[in-house]
């Protein structure tokens, strides 16, 4: 990032914390210029919404104050002027860095500014500090509050923490400070180098886009994150020795994400997402069409036979137990073969290679089949000796009587059979996911669900679903 002299202190009051819900109420920034001339703004915000008692008293800005107010369409221009060409400096700067871009964006304005944090600032100047709050800081550092939780004021005590440090460390110490806080990857030059600013710190799905092509608009790459931003930025960081990773960086023209809840929202809609657009990149996660599993078949007379079943087709709430999930009926039959060698067991019988009653098998022929295909071994004893060669890739039945819910965060993940059938914030959402039909069994899924299990709660009364 080019060194910016021209700053923007800035903070905001709000009606709350959510930057998608709330709305701002007031807006102060300090405005430094290059040859250090200030100048201060504050403006109340009237924010078409009530502001609620608790943060009427937390900011003593109330729903009378506001009243007479412009609402933000109308002082946009006058901000903008304010920020343009500026660094943004704030603390916890994503609050209000996102706010503003929120309020910009619903009048259609695009705004974008290097930002720089003054909590991660004093973290990195002040290590020794376990608190970097604004009231820390104006104790740790003697700044002088006109008031607080007004926005000129606390711009105000930022402005001033700025000053401090330059004082109190140097320089060149908070250059310092700053080169290692803005630390960035070079970002390939055909991507927005304003996404830096935009990604989020939580965990969620970052979807990676080409140059949109006649097959339309896919993406090239899906992939989840504990931290969105690290991880993504990861990907340009140009440390990669795989040549594959490298080529990806470089043909990635825009990035989308969804934030969730936490790492199993993330597992759960990047395994779906990946099944659904098909990203020509991910070689992990691929189509479930070919995966299938191995059930047993009652051939009369004793005989239980292995039969192959579409994994797409499970039911978990009716079917029997089933045995591996392959990528492939190839794979499948390997599989089998292996363990129909190892037991000893019959290829004929085990319906690898059939022969006509009475014929022995090739194993057989071998000394390894125990000659179950010849009458030397009694069905019963076959089939017990079949299951019992099985049972090591038996898939865990579905724990439930119906649906079950995952919790993480404010999200709830909702799941039936193993079949993930989405998350949800509220009630009524959930009634929608119930009522919809179940996707297609998946072994993506079922292996992330898999290590779940103990965080699953059956779902108190929930109807089975269409
Ligand atoms: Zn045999």
């Amino acid at each position: 990032m080019p060194r910016m002299t021209a700053l923007a202190f800035v903070d905001l009051e709000t009606t709350g914390a959510n930057a998608n819900t709330d709305r701002i109420t007031e807006i102060g920034i300090v405005e430094v210029d290059a040859d250090g001339s200030v100048r201060e703004w504050q403006q109340l915000v009237n924010p078409q919404t009530r502001i609620s008692p608790f943060i009427e008293n937390l900011t003593g800005i109330s729903n009378a104050m506001v009243a007479a107010a412009p609402p933000f369409a109308e002082v946009a221009e006058a901000a903008l002027q304010r920020l343009r060409g500026r660094l943004f400096i704030a603390h916890n700067a994503r609050f209000d860095y996102g706010f503003l871009k929120n309020e910009f964006k619903r009048l259609g304005i695009d705004f974008r500014a290097p930002v720089l944090c003054t909590v991660k600032l004093s973290r990195a100047l002040y290590p020794e500090h376990q608190r970097h709050n604004l009231d820390s800081l104006i104790e740790r550092h003697g700044l002088q509050a006109a008031a607080r939780h007004r926005a000129l004021a606390d711009a105000q005590l930022i402005h001033q923490f700025w000053q401090k440090i330059h004082v109190d460390r140097g320089s060149e110490a908070v250059e310092s400070a700053l080169r290692s806080l803005n630390a960035r990857p070079a970002l390939p030059p055909h991507l927005d180098p304003g996404i830096v600013d935009d990604l989020p710190d939580g965990a969620g799905v970052y979807l990676f886009y080409g140059e949109a092509s006649e097959h339309g608009d896919l993406p090239l790459y899906v992939g989840k994150a504990k931290n969105l931003r690290s991880r993504i930025l990861a990907h340009f960081a140009g440390d990669h020795r795989a040549a594959r990773e490298m080529a990806l960086a470089q043909q990635t023209r825009r990035i989308d994400w969804i934030e969730t809840a936490g790492e199993v929202g993330a597992l759960l809609r990047e395994a779906t997402l990946v099944k659904q657009l098909q990203p020509t990149q991910n070689r992990l996660l691929r189509r479930n069409d070919d995966v299938c599993t191995w059930q047993l078949r009652d051939a009369g007379d004793g005989w239980q036979r292995p039969e192959l079943t579409a994994a797409g087709e499970l039911d978990f709430s009716t079917g029997g137990a089933c045995y591996g999930l392959f990528a492939s009926p190839r794979e499948a039959r390997q599989a089998l073969r292996k363990l129909v060698e190892a037991h000893h067991l019959c290829d004929s019988l085990s319906g690898l290679d059939p022969r006509p009653a009475g014929k022995p098998c090739f194993g057989h022929q071998t000394r390894r089949c125990k000659g179950a295909c010849v009458g030397k071994e009694s069905s019963e004893r076959h089939s017990m000796r079949l299951l019992a060669a099985l049972v090591t890739l038996k898939l865990t039945s579905w724990p439930f009587a119906g649906p079950a819910l995952i919790r993480e965060g404010d999200e709830a993940h909702l799941i039936d059979g193993w079949r993930y059938l989405g998350s949800v914030r509220d009630e009524a959402a959930l009634q929608a996911l119930l009522d919809a039909p179940r996707p297609p069994f998946d072994r993506d899924i079922y292996r992330i669900l898999g290590k779940q299990v103990g965080r699953m709660q059956p779902l108190p009364g929930a109807r089975p679903g269409a």
